[in-house]
């Protein structure tokens, strides 16, 4: 039996009608921007496998420090516990995330650190002793899958089977200088009973790389700010240089009450979720009253190898070397945008540091749109290249190793697909 079937026999994948699928490829290997299947094809991994990998598959020195922590400490309870990575870790970014964030809670992927920073702001208005139990959120958003996070969503037909169950959510428009009174009277109606605001700056990622401006969301985290309404920022695609910057709050000059991170924090080795936050949400919950206490956590809370592969990630995050890598994939990420942006076939170029994003014309036809993503899809893996687009929205979001010849050599075929499809 094949990989592919012994597969099929046990295991349910992610987001896959197990009816319709085709069998997944089976990947034996990781290096750097490729991926290599049991027959030996190589594939040029263009979406950072979901999102996850900056630097590369399998990166030597990743891999080294990860080798390391395994043979010194692979894992301890961390309640009434600490170990150095851990420390290190939050001591490191707490210095590069906005200067107010000072507190550090791990978790798992970035569903948890959604979770997290959802339970923190509603229990922080409960220590307070003050009734909220909104969250305000864009429309199209996406921050996870778990309750919490799918609640917090756009609804859709992925959250249909749950609706009743989710809790109440007051969806807003993206911001821009023509809508903003709109949106702050209807934030104004809502004010008393919103715990929170809950965004994903500058690129919404799986509503399909929806992008816009820094500025009016910055108005608009002002003006939350005045109604009491807590902030979080969900880094979880964007953090780690994806936007051009270390983190898309950069852009902003309001600093966010808490950040969620993950997907690129372990440079795509290991899971791993973080929820910061301001000193003044931490301050909220410490009280000579155990109930005050934020009762969350999980077994493998700030895992020591998962640990240790985000300090190895942020090293090579900040190397000169990677920082010029994503000016260059953000240049000519540029000049392929301006290349291609009035062609008859496509709608909406966009771009935003290391995102390059594009929808397919589909003349409003539904069928069409389903028919035009397998046909990309196909088409692109046909050529050796792993471009995933949702819908009709084409993407790339590469790790940072990518070479310029291997971006031409994609953007050709970007070029070719046009012609052909
Ligand atoms: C992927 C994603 C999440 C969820 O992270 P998982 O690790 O898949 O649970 C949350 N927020 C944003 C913005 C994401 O892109």
């Amino acid at each position: 039996m094949t990989l592919s079937q012994r597969d099929l026999n046990v295991i349910w994948h992610p987001y896959t009608q197990m009816k319709t699928a085709k069998p997944p490829i089976p990947i034996v290997k990781g290096e750097g921007l490729y991926l290599i299947d049991e027959n030996g094809n190589r594939y040029m991994d263009v979406v950072a496998s979901w999102w996850v990998n900056i630097h590369g598959h399998a990166h030597p020195y990743i891999a080294q420090k990860v080798s390391e922590q395994l043979n010194t400490l692979e894992h301890v309870i961390f309640a009434g516990f600490t170990h150095p990575c851990a420390v290190e870790l939050a001591e490191r970014l707490t210095q590069i995330i906005p200067s107010n964030q000072t507190k550090i809670f791990y978790s798992d992927n970035g569903s948890t650190a959604v979770e997290v920073a959802l339970k923190m702001a509603f229990q922080y208005w409960y220590n307070s002793g003050v009734t909220k139990k909104k969250v305000l959120a864009f429309n199209n958003s996406y921050h996870g899958d778990t309750f919490g996070a799918m609640s917090v969503s756009a609804r859709s037909a992925f959250t249909n089977p749950f609706e009743s169950l989710l809790f109440e959510v007051e969806y807003i428009d993206l911001p821009t200088f023509e809508n903003l009174d709109r949106l702050k009277s209807q934030i104004s109606e809502q004010k008393n009973q919103l715990s929170s605001f809950i965004f994903e700056p500058l690129v919404q990622g799986a509503g399909g790389m929806i992008m816009y401006h820094p500025e009016p969301l910055n108005e608009l985290i002002r003006f939350c700010k005045k109604q009491e309404i807590l902030i979080i920022a969900d880094e979880v695609m964007t953090g780690f240089g994806r936007t051009g910057k270390l983190f898309a709050c950069e852009y902003l000059n309001e600093q966010p009450d808490m950040m969620c991170f993950s997907k690129g924090l372990t440079g795509g080795t290991m899971p791993m979720g973080i929820t910061s936050c301001a000193e003044s949400i931490y301050e909220r919950f410490l009280s000579d009253d155990k109930l005050k206490t934020l009762f969350h956590g999980h077994s493998f809370t700030a895992n020591p190898v998962a640990c240790a592969a985000s300090l190895a990630s942020m090293d090579l995050l900040l190397k000169p070397e990677t920082q010029q890598q994503i000016q260059l994939i953000a240049t000519k990420h540029e000049k392929f945008k301006q290349k291609i942006e009035h062609h008859p076939k496509l709608k909406d170029v966009r771009r935003c540091g290391t995102i390059l994003a594009m929808d397919w014309n589909t003349n409003g036809n539904t069928s069409y749109f389903n028919e035009v993503r397998d046909k990309l899809y196909e088409y692109f893996l046909s050529n050796g290249i792993i471009l995933r687009p949702m819908g009709n929205v084409l993407y790339l979001l590469p790790p940072y190793c990518i070479t310029a010849a291997e971006l031409d050599f994609v953007y050709n075929k970007i070029e070719a697909a046009l012609l052909e499809i």
